[in-house]
């Protein structure tokens, strides 16, 4: 029987499953002292991930301490707890009559931003971490540190672009400063769709200006989200334009919104997939540029992956990136990937107790990764996996030519491993 002091409250089934040696609230000097050092912190924010609670370890749950929210209405500037959730954040923005480049769900915590943080709005506004202006946090090494953006040292430099992407590995963020933008009107045009029509929109988003996205989710049936931000006539001119071009896939309905902050992507009602509180998951996060002329044989390959999953749960989605995400400067930043258009991920889910299912759905995983990563080579990683065999190679795939500097830093922020 599980001692009830022992479990954190967090959506992430595997983590709120675990077995916690110990919970707690507040960054303390004792955190980095001896006795600790030897063991491995796991921090929890918006808590949506397998690597925020493990049976046996201790986690850092920064919900209840870091959950300031205040807003610098002079300079636009939004200064969040380490431990806040995107859906506050969003409510927060929405009083002010602004928004910020959130994902997909509001369930994500702060992990969302210091991992990349990729939007519908990201072609116009940039990653998340493209507008981070300011940090608060601990080193592993138990450092105090406040940076800003405007006022970094050349000692500082290195520091400031490893959080931004690569966070986790360095450090305890307790505070971040972020740039926040004028709220606008938002279209939505969604729906079902088939193979065809898939890589047909495919196609079109391929040439969409940055105010448009796509995103979609291949599980039993497709459905996508081409994601329309209006500010002004041009906008609106440009989207009327693929609003003709759309006419012929009839199933899509279009929708108004009067902020981003009330879209609902992917909701249980559609029934998409299988949500099971009995069920453990993984999920892992693909980079890869334009599909251009193999837009075909990636249907073909998505059609193959969707026949061989293991179950109702599983699924493929994918997020579209471009525009200012591709022309920020490649090296701002640990997010190296900046030529990608496309992240998709693999969402695999078995019944929580059962090691053969497990063994069946991860072997799905990652038979489904290694075919795409022809179209995806890449990883966006958003989710820490160093209880999986598959850590190393995606930290590689990750940071790439900076990896080199990011065991650098390692060695300097968290030289005895107290974080991932
Ligand atoms: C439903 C859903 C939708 C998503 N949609 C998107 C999307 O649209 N775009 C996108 O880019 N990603 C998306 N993600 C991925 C998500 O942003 C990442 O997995 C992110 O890391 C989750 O952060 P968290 O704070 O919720 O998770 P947690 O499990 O609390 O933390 C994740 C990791 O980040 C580290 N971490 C968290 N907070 C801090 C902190 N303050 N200081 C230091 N380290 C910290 C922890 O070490 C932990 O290992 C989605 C995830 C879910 C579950």
């Amino acid at each position: 029987m599980k001692n009830i002091k022992d479990l954190l409250e967090v959506p992430n089934i595997n983590s709120s499953d675990a077995q916690v040696k110990k919970i707690l609230y507040k960054v303390e000097n004792s955190l980095f002292k001896s006795s600790l050092k030897s063991e491995y912190l796991c921090v929890c924010s918006g808590g949506t991930t397998s690597s925020c609670a493990r049976n046996g370890l201790i986690t850092l749950d920064l919900r209840k301490e870091y959950n300031q929210i205040h807003f610098e209405k002079e300079n636009n500037l939004i200064k969040i707890g380490g431990g806040v959730i995107m859906k506050d954040l969003m409510k927060f923005l929405e009083s002010h009559n602004k928004t910020f480049p959130t994902g997909l769900s509001k369930l994500p915590g702060a992990g969302y931003i210091l991992t990349g943080g990729i939007s519908p709005m990201s072609r116009r506004y940039g990653l998340a971490i493209d507008n981070i202006e300011s940090i608060k946090g601990y080193l592993g090494n138990g450092t105090f540190i406040s940076l800003e953006q405007n006022s970094l040292n050349s000692s500082q430099k290195l520091l400031w672009e490893g959080l931004k992407g690569a966070a986790p590995f360095l450090a305890i963020i307790t505070e971040i400063g972020l740039k926040t933008f004028q709220s606008h009107p938002i279209q939505i045009i969604e729906g079902f769709v088939d193979d065809d029509e898939l890589s047909k929109v495919i196609n079109l988003a391929e040439g969409f200006p940055e105010s448009l996205s796509l995103q979609w989710i291949y599980a039993k049936d497709i459905y996508i989200y081409i994601f329309a931000e209006i500010n002004n006539d041009s906008d609106n001119k440009i989207t009327k334009n693929y609003l003709k071009k759309l006419e012929k896939f009839t199933s899509l309905k279009i929708k108004n919104y009067e902020n981003y902050n009330q879209i609902n992507f992917f909701p249980k009602e559609l029934d998409l997939f299988e949500l099971n509180k009995n069920n453990h998951s993984e999920v892992i996060s693909l980079l890869g540029g334009d599909l251009k002329d193999n837009i075909q044989s990636f249907i073909k390959c998505m059609k193959e992956i969707i026949k061989e999953k293991p179950n109702k749960s599983c699924y493929v989605a994918s997020q579209q990136l471009g525009g200012k995400t591709k022309d920020f400067d490649h090296k701002s930043s640990f997010f190296i990937h900046r030529a990608s258009t496309w992240k998709p991920w693999i969402y695999a889910a078995w019944k929580k107790d059962d090691l053969k299912d497990k063994e069946v759905v991860l072997k799905w995983l990652n038979e489904s990764w290694k075919k795409l990563k022809i179209f995806f080579p890449k990883i966006h990683l958003a989710q820490i996996h160093n209880h999986l065999n598959s850590h190393e190679e995606e930290v590689y795939l990750s940071y790439g030519e900076r990896l080199s500097e990011l065991k650098t830093l390692k060695n300097i922020c968290d030289p005895e491993g107290l974080l991932s």
